[in-house]
């Protein structure tokens, strides 16, 4: 008989991890879907080295999807069901990865979607109408399977068909984490990341730099890296100023591939920092005095600060705080 396989929303929260292991369990194979929207949090490379050792440990196969540029032009600035309280579009961003997924069920020769939503047990994306809603919106004809509350949710394609064994599901509602928590022991499964694992979209500071991002700019892919790092500045002609804030910080920046932006350092030791590349002479030249107000640079001195092909000779503030005042709030 032909191997019945699942495709898994993995956010690889523990709700996502019990969902494919109660499947796996079943003798069904298993590929977990983690969806790249680049605002997974900030340690990329440390969260995807996480998710392929956790999939291992399930017996899981981890696929990676890139739905960055996807999700900004289709979901982040227009979601049909809002916000959570944040700029977290939970509705919207369930559906969406539903939607991909059952695009790829073909590709990977899958027969239906697994996802860790539990009825009733958060407030934005989990509430028995936000499932219902999340399936509308999703277009997933019955084939998307929530293995944590099925008993509770009406009978899908894959408890239909046998493909899985309906008994075997659970019935968790609301938000109490005993049954999962018991559950993750008895399969010793450890360390798993908090639910929104680290979306940076559910980050009340981030969500602050996107909407002062908007009123600005278009925001594109690069925007998310640029949003991640350092002090975010406004500067009175409009233009967008980032100042690392140490040497880490340095080094991030350092990696970023940017057309919109120009990296710029100083004459002396200290940070590295961005400006739009249209940023007209005035807010060039404050973003050379912000800059070197984070630097050692003294205030009763001159320095003179490259950025692109001009050259602006200033002095730091006197005090952070009148630096401060440029700050996105
Ligand atoms: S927490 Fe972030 S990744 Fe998760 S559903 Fe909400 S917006 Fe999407």
């Amino acid at each position: 008989m032909k191997k019945i396989r699942a495709l898994a929303l993995f956010s690889g929260g523990l709700d996502s991890l019990l969902a494919m292991k109660l499947i796996i369990e079943q003798g069904v194979e298993v590929i977990g879907l983690y969806f790249d929207t680049g605002f997974g949090g900030k340690a990329e490379e440390e969260k995807k080295r996480y998710l392929k050792d956790i999939a291992d440990k399930i017996g899981a196969k981890l696929e990676i999807i890139n739905i960055k540029e996807q999700f900004i032009k289709e979901i982040l600035f227009n979601p049909k069901y809002g916000y959570g309280k944040n700029f977290n579009p939970c509705i919207d961003c369930h559906a969406n990865m539903i939607r991909v997924a059952k695009a790829l069920l073909p590709k990977y020769d899958a027969h239906f979607i697994i996802s860790g939503e539990v009825a009733g047990q958060r407030p934005m994306s989990q509430r028995m109408d936000a499932l219902k809603k999340v399936e509308e919106l999703s277009t997933a004809d019955r084939l998307i399977l929530r293995p944590l509350s099925a008993k509770l949710l009406p009978i899908t394609i894959p408890e239909e068909k046998g493909w899985v064994d309906r008994e075997k599901l659970l019935d968790i509602h609301g938000r109490s984490r005993e049954v999962q928590i018991n559950l993750a022991k008895k399969w010793g499964i450890e360390n798993y990341e908090s639910p929104s694992g680290g979306c940076l979209l559910t980050d009340e500071n981030f969500s602050k730099k996107i909407k002062d991002h908007i009123k600005f700019d278009k925001f594109e892919t690069e925007d998310i890296d640029v949003l991640k790092w350092g002090r975010h500045f406004r500067l009175p002609d409009s233009a967008k100023l980032v100042v690392s804030r140490n040497k880490d910080e340095n080094e991030k920046i350092k990696e970023l591939n940017l057309n919109k932006y120009i990296k710029f350092s100083l004459p002396l030791p200290g940070p590295l920092s961005l400006i739009n590349k249209d940023a007209s002479n005035e807010d060039k030249k404050m973003a050379a005095k912000i800059a070197l107000t984070y630097s050692k640079a003294k205030p009763d001195e001159v320095y003179e600060v490259e950025i692109g092909n001009e050259k602006f000779k200033t002095s730091p503030f006197e005090n952070k705080k009148e630096a401060q005042k440029y700050f996105v709030k």
